[in-house]
């Protein structure tokens, strides 16, 4: 059976100086290439970035932010890792539990201001991120 974002227009454009996404308390998580990228984006080794950054919980490594925290990435400027940020982020907001049905992906437009506004995403890409975050 088809997806519903299969045979129904998705627009998506992050809004400039939004980052409220960025300011969700909650958890990101990083698998081994995120990891790499984001360590050598950065300039330091991978064992340094999950001293600094990171913790490990149940085996997944990943940052925590608590009520009232921001990522430690998050700048005036936006993601000081922008370009090697993890696919968490990379993603958002095409995960699964958003694109579930046309009514969580208006929930989660209550949110995220992009929802509705600019290009079309095509299906393709909507599968490739969600391919690339299960979540
Ligand atoms: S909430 Fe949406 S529009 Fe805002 S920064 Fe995140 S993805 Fe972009
Ligand atoms: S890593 Fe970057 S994109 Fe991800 S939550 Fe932090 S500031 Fe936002």
């Amino acid at each position: 059976m088809a997806k519903w974002w299969e045979t129904e227009p998705v627009q998506f454009e992050c809004q400039p100086d939004c980052f409220k996404c960025c300011m969700k308390p909650g958890v990101v998580t990083f698998d081994r290439g995120d990891i790499h990228n984001a360590a050598e984006f950065l300039e330091i080794k991978t064992s340094d970035f999950k001293k600094k950054f990171l913790v490990k919980d149940h085996g997944v490594w990943e940052m925590e932010m608590e009520e009232g925290q921001l990522c430690q990435f998050l700048t005036m400027q936006g993601c000081n890792i922008h370009t090697a940020k993890p696919k968490q982020c990379n993603t958002y907001p095409f995960w699964q539990e958003n694109m579930r049905t046309r009514n969580h992906w208006q929930l989660v437009a209550g949110f995220c201001p992009g929802i509705g506004k600019g290009p079309i995403i095509p299906p393709e890409e909507i599968a490739q991120r969600l391919k690339d975050f299960k979540g």
